[in-house]
């Protein structure tokens, strides 16, 4: 595989170099190649320049070319893509192809928000296009899908899961994709879609246009992108630096039983109105919602083991404004777009560090300026020096008054990371292409589980599977 390497800041403050910003600040959507109809839409939508990874990828994109770009949520990596994939779209001619049932983009993600995320960005960019697109998950009735299947959509979001699901049923014809997208393409490994996205590559024509994003390359992704790319233009955003420069850090060092009320006291006396607060499992993440609206500051949580239905309300109405505090899990989160979102924090600190960086990637998007904290107890230094690796710098420390470490507290070990991810039916019968010779199983999904191994109150309150 040989990559072209375009490495391009992810910045657009005034710390961007000035020979980025004029990259960026220079170049309008029209030169990138996106005809007036979509130029319209993104002018409604306020977007005045394009984002570094659109710059890149828009022209890479519309001249055909595969795409592998090291880029995150924040971005501005789903306009990224969306946009020349509806560029190409707009240029057929509908009216002389034979469209019934033949999806021509096949977009997959790894969670039910994102992928209604990344479709409502095409309904939203290709508002004057004639181009129809759907979006297709799981935990969700899959008889309307199919009604919806069998009228012509162009654009096809989908987790993986769902998409086998119509495969198995004979309910999708994916003979006419021509380009695919993998969004987010660690989090599916992360979350044990290699074997689901291993069965469908085989299903789609081989000629075809394909395009990978990533937060982070291990050497599964690496593996999974020499398998699916064809000579890719390399795109890569300063990942690590973005966050540091846009979003201000701080931790609150903090004993773990008082974490709660220090949260509570961070979200009042700052007048804090909308704050994303991450949780490591389900069950914490529901407790602390409820006990943060029983002392009069509106929360919800959303996890996995909500329903979608409950999910989408949480989301909806701390978009609108009406819910002060969404409290979530990693998982749970990722891919949530608010614009805007002044604070986040971490109540509890995650197990990977590049989730720390996912998270605080909620706030301080596109531009904006953002606050970060973390409430890290005793037990969590570890996490924390791991963060602070991967940032290669110190986090400033702040104690907040009243709530001072008790300095004969000792640390307790927090449990590993468990894996729990729900069991699937077996699609033997969907002839994939096997796994390669001599790779190792990869555990079905991760799940980031907190708890304290030998204190018996947190631990109680802390068990539950991760998100
Ligand atoms: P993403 O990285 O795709 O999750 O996008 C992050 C946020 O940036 C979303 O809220 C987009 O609506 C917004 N966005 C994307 N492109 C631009 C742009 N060129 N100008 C301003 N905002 C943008």
């Amino acid at each position: 595989m040989s990559l072209v390497v375009n490495t391009v800041s992810a910045k657009t403050s005034e710390n961007t170099p000035d020979s980025l910003q004029k990259q960026t600040a220079n170049v309008t959507f029209a030169q990138l190649g996106l005809s007036p109809k979509i130029v319209k839409a993104l002018e409604a939508q306020g977007y005045t320049s394009p984002t570094p990874i659109q710059v890149e990828a828009i022209p890479a994109v519309i001249a055909g070319r595969d795409l592998l770009a090291a880029a995150q949520t924040g971005t501005g990596k789903t306009a990224g893509f969306t946009l020349p994939i509806l560029e190409l779209l707009s240029r057929v001619d509908f009216s002389r192809v034979n469209h019934k049932a033949k999806i021509r983009t096949l977009i997959l993600t790894p969670t039910r928000e994102l992928a209604s995320q990344v479709e409502e960005s095409v309904r939203t960019y290709g508002q004057h296009l004639d181009v129809k697109s759907l979006v297709i998950f799981g935990g969700v009735n899959i008889n309307p899908q199919k009604d919806k299947l069998n009228r012509r959509v162009d654009i096809l979001v989908a987790t993986p899961g769902r998409l086998l699901d119509h495969i198995g049923q004979k309910t999708i014809d994916l003979s006419g994709v021509d380009t695919l997208v993998l969004d987010e393409a660690d989090r599916m490994l992360d979350m044990g879609f290699i074997r689901d996205i291993r069965r469908i590559l085989p299903l789609l024509p081989k000629t075809r246009q394909n395009l990978l994003f990533s937060a982070t390359f291990s050497q599964e992704i690496k593996t999974l992108a020499a398998g699916i790319l064809n000579d890719p233009v390399y795109i890569e955003v300063a990942k690590q630096n973005a966050p540091a420069e846009l979003v201000s850090q701080v931790v609150h060092p903090v004993d773990r039983e008082k974490k709660r009320a220090l949260l509570e006291h961070l979200i009042t006396t700052n007048r804090w109105e909308q704050v994303l607060v991450f949780a490591r499992t389900k069950h914490g993440s529901n407790r602390l919602a409820e006990q943060l609206d029983n002392a009069g500051i509106s929360a919800m949580a959303i996890h996995g083991n909500k329903s979608q239905a409950a999910r989408e309300r949480a989301l909806s109405e701390f978009k609108a404004g009406r819910l002060r505090v969404l409290v979530a899990t990693d998982i749970a989160a990722r891919g949530i777009d608010i614009d805007q979102l002044p604070h986040v924090v971490n109540y509890e600190l995650p197990n990977t560090p590049e989730d720390y960086v996912h998270r605080i990637g909620r706030t301080g998007r596109a531009g904006s300026e953002g606050e970060a904290c973390s409430l890290v107890c005793i037990d969590e230094l570890g996490l924390l020096a791991n963060i602070e690796k991967l940032m290669k710098r110190k986090l400033e420390q702040r104690v907040i008054k009243g709530f001072e470490v008790d300095p004969k507290i000792r640390a307790e070990p927090l449990r590993k990371p468990q894996v729990a991810r729900p069991p699937r039916n077996p699609r033997s019968n969907l002839g994939g292409a096997a796994k390669p010779a001599g790779q190792k199983p990869k555990p079905q999904g991760t799940s980031p589980h907190s708890g304290h191994a030998n204190h018996a109150g947190q631990r109680r309150r802390s068990s539950g599977s991760g998100s």
